[in-house]
């Protein structure tokens, strides 16, 4: 089965692991450091922080940035459930917003009341974060899960410049991979040191009282990553320019060959921007059909995703403003994606889709 995303390993990257396996440190230590030092310098962000998954640096976030009972997030209602269960986690409600047809994406003009917004950047293709203007909620957190290495106008995915924290995921689907990891990016030096205090059970350190002495200050979890880990993502972060420019190229490929083809091509990145094609989401009308045959033909093709309120854990969720998330949920199908798929394998999913569309 030609999977619509998996990871692409080198064997640079099998030496980076095996060195840190034959050194002092598995656990979190000199690697993961290294590791956020490189994703900070990259994205432009003064702080990286590392966790064991990105739905845990989701969580840090949320935690970090002060929600809690009695506040409101909202979110796009097309994502991964992590987006807006980190809200759920420390005790927030959620709100769930339509998506823009033009993006997929939320719009962050005329966003309604609430305490905190999480924008997904969805496929990869970055949301204007420009158009939050002066009216901002109080707290914004950038889903970036699909988006590590994506540009914008202000710079690179992460740069944070209107967003108090930045979410990265390195599950093997996503941009570049540590096998499971996450990264957490901020510009404010408080929120920085909660979410490191956050994934190490809160503890604080004392050493004025003796050297070993610590305390636990609050309710933290723990969410480290490892040095095995670290040493994969730092060195795939090494291509993951490369990684980007390759997924373009196949963006552009089946553009081209699937434009006459009855179905919507997905949104394009505007001028200034850099799309990261995590995703190549098109959309055709009797989707599950559609699925079926290409699945038969070993194309392992992809909902992106069953929308939150569908999922019965979010059965309480007002979702009856939900127009557009309703009408490409019905339609929606990744086609796969990734550097290691071959120019072979696109003409082929290219071929298998064209005969399936024309029956
Ligand atoms: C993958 C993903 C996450 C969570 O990442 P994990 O590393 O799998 O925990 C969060 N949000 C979105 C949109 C994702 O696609």
């Amino acid at each position: 089965m030609i999977p619509y995303g998996r990871q692409t390993i080198g064997a640079q990257d099998v030496q980076a692991v095996l060195s840190v396996l034959e050194s002092d440190w598995l656990t979190q230590g000199p690697t993961v450091e290294h590791f956020e030092a490189a994703v900070s310098e990259y994205v432009g962000a003064k702080h990286a922080v590392a966790y064991s998954s990105g739905t845990a640096a989701l969580h840090g976030a949320a935690w970090a940035t002060g929600l809690g009972p009695g506040k409101i997030g909202a979110t796009s209602a097309l994502t991964f459930a992590a987006s807006a269960h980190c809200l759920r986690y420390v005790g927030a409600d959620i709100e769930l917003l339509d998506i823009q047809s033009d993006t997929y994406n939320i719009s962050l003009s005329g966003l309604p009341r609430v305490d905190a917004v999480i924008p997904v950047h969805f496929a990869g293709l970055p949301v204007d974060m420009a158009a939050i203007g002066n009216e901002r909620p109080t707290v914004v957190i950038e889903d970036a899960a699909h988006a590590l290495g994506a540009q914008t106008p202000d710079g690179p995915v992460g740069i944070s410049t209107h967003s108090d924290v930045t979410c990265f995921s390195f599950h093997p689907v996503k941009p570049i991979t540590s096998g499971e990891g996450g990264m957490a990016v901020t510009n404010d030096d408080e929120i920085a040191e909660r979410l490191r205090r956050f994934r190490s059970h809160g503890i604080v350190r004392k050493p004025e009282q003796g050297a070993w002495y610590y305390e636990v200050e609050e309710l933290g979890y723990h969410y480290r990553m490892t040095d095995i880990q670290a040493a994969l993502g730092l060195s795939q972060l090494q291509r993951l320019d490369h990684f980007i420019e390759r997924r373009n190229e196949q963006a552009e490929w089946y553009r081209e060959r699937l434009k006459s083809l009855p179905l919507v091509l997905p949104p394009a990145a505007p001028s200034g921007f850099r799309h990261g094609y995590h995703l190549f989401p098109v959309l055709v009308e009797d989707r599950k059909s559609v699925f079926e045959k290409l699945h038969v033909l070993g194309i392992g093709v992809q909902v992106h995703y069953v929308p939150l309120h569908k999922h019965p854990v979010n059965k309480h969720l007002k979702s009856d403003h939900l127009e557009n998330v309703e009408y490409i949920y019905e339609r929606i199908l990744s086609l796969p994606i990734h550097p290691s798929l071959g120019v072979g394998q696109q003409e082929y999913i290219a071929n298998s889709l064209e005969d399936i569309l024309s029956e």
